[in-house]
């Protein structure tokens, strides 16, 4: 029987890594498609390893089961889906990928972030959360500054932690600098950056 399985981890947790290697694994002995959204590189996946794969990169408007309808129908069947960025995706959409399972019988291994800079749930993976048959939490960590677990994405503009915003920036030039930096909670919920000492420490 095919699944839903949802790999979730903190940014840096490898869940690009892990989606090409799964992706590379399956298609080996069976007929599957990456698929992306807002990635770092246009039509592809690419892991902050270096490591990277031609994707197909759907929109907010794309139906994830009439694509994957449509690849079953060109290839005579359809093992599996490798989704990544799917905390991205919007609730229909994962519904959709819940019809690829049950209705063409092809697996779904979706990867995506738990949380967004608000601390709150993206829309993809709360919905992620409730439908799929399998839910995995990364075990790479990564650490705050301070040397806790990092568990929390925060938005810094201009070096600035901000709680208020898009979820999805669209960079069309005109924004500030924004970065991302992986806190604890408690420096999240303080929005405390390290100490100005400890970052000349380890510059010099
Ligand atoms: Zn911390």
């Amino acid at each position: 029987m095919a699944t839903l399985s949802f790999y979730f981890g903190t940014m840096g947790a490898g869940k690009s890594t892990l989606a090409l290697q799964i992706h590379h694994n399956l298609g080996q002995t069976g007929s599957g498609i990456l698929i992306t959204q807002h990635d770092r590189e246009a039509d592809a996946v690419s892991s902050a390893l270096g490591v990277s794969a031609s994707a197909t990169v759907i929109g907010p408007d794309h139906d994830l089961f009439a694509i994957a309808k449509e690849e079953a129908a060109g290839r005579g069947g359809l093992d599996y889906l490798v989704c990544d960025e799917a905390q991205f995706y919007s609730p229909d959409q994962v519904e959709q990928l819940a019809l690829v399972v049950d209705e063409l019988d092809a697996d779904v291994h979706a990867f995506g972030l738990l949380t967004d800079f608000r601390g709150r749930l993206f829309s993809g993976t709360a919905r992620l959360l409730e439908v799929a048959d399998q839910r995995n939490e990364l075990q790479v960590q990564s650490r705050c500054w301070c040397g806790e677990l990092a568990t929390h994405n925060a938005r810094l503009i201009d070096g600035n932690q901000v709680y208020d915003g898009e979820v999805v920036l669209v960079d069309d030039g005109t924004t500030a600098d924004v970065t991302y930096e992986l806190r604890c909670r408690k420096h999240w919920m303080h929005g405390t950056a390290a100490p100005q000492v400890e970052r000349l420490r380890s510059v010099g």
